[in-house]
């Protein structure tokens, strides 16, 4: 089965110490494995996807605007990515099996080309890694369940601001969407 690593708003402003929607230590910790994982997923010649939120400043229309602080903000540096997974993607950003992808909402699917990218390619299955596990990797993994591909989940590539949520989310992933959680 073919694969693709979906990779999550692994940005500055969810994952550094002072980003504006931080996840704080838990986001910090996953990401000596997202970088594994996506270095793996790329000498395997699998297709790696970074789908990554962008926000106007001031987007008064956006469902998120009154729910969260403004984050991943276009153009500023909040939207980067977080430590050596940045590093990993400037050497490897010219690749035509990396794909940057900006998203708006909490799914990789909403308003995107992600399924027709992958549908062309023949991917079934889904490797979803990054932040936050209860939120974008959760409406993701809905939506990706929904189309029919097969969902995997590596737990320790995953992490949240909230702790409930996290383990909400990955009992969820396994027990209704049928992923694997590894
Ligand atoms: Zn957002």
């Amino acid at each position: 089965m073919k694969k693709a690593l979906i990779n999550i708003d692994y940005t500055y402003d969810f994952v550094a110490d002072d980003g504006k929607l931080t996840c704080g230590k838990p986001g910090q910790a996953i990401e000596e494995e997202i970088v594994r994982l996506t270095a793996e997923f790329r000498q395997n010649g699998d297709y790696v996807v970074f789908a990554v939120d962008g926000h106007d400043e001031e987007d008064h229309f956006h469902p998120e605007h009154s729910l969260f602080p403004p984050h991943n903000i276009n153009g500023t540096a909040g939207r980067e990515l977080y430590g050596s997974l940045k590093d990993w993607f400037k050497q490897h950003e010219e690749n035509p099996d990396v794909y940057w992808m900006d998203k708006t909402r909490y799914s990789a699917f909403a308003g995107t080309d992600l399924e027709m990218r992958l549908r062309e390619r023949g991917i079934e299955e889904l490797w979803l890694v990054g932040v936050c596990t209860d939120i974008c990797i959760l409406h993701t993994a809905v939506d990706a369940y929904n189309k029919g591909f097969k969902i995997v989940i590596p737990e320790d590539a995953v992490a949240s601001f909230n702790p409930d949520g996290h383990t909400v989310a990955l009992n969820h992933f396994r027990t209704s969407l049928g992923a694997e959680v590894r």
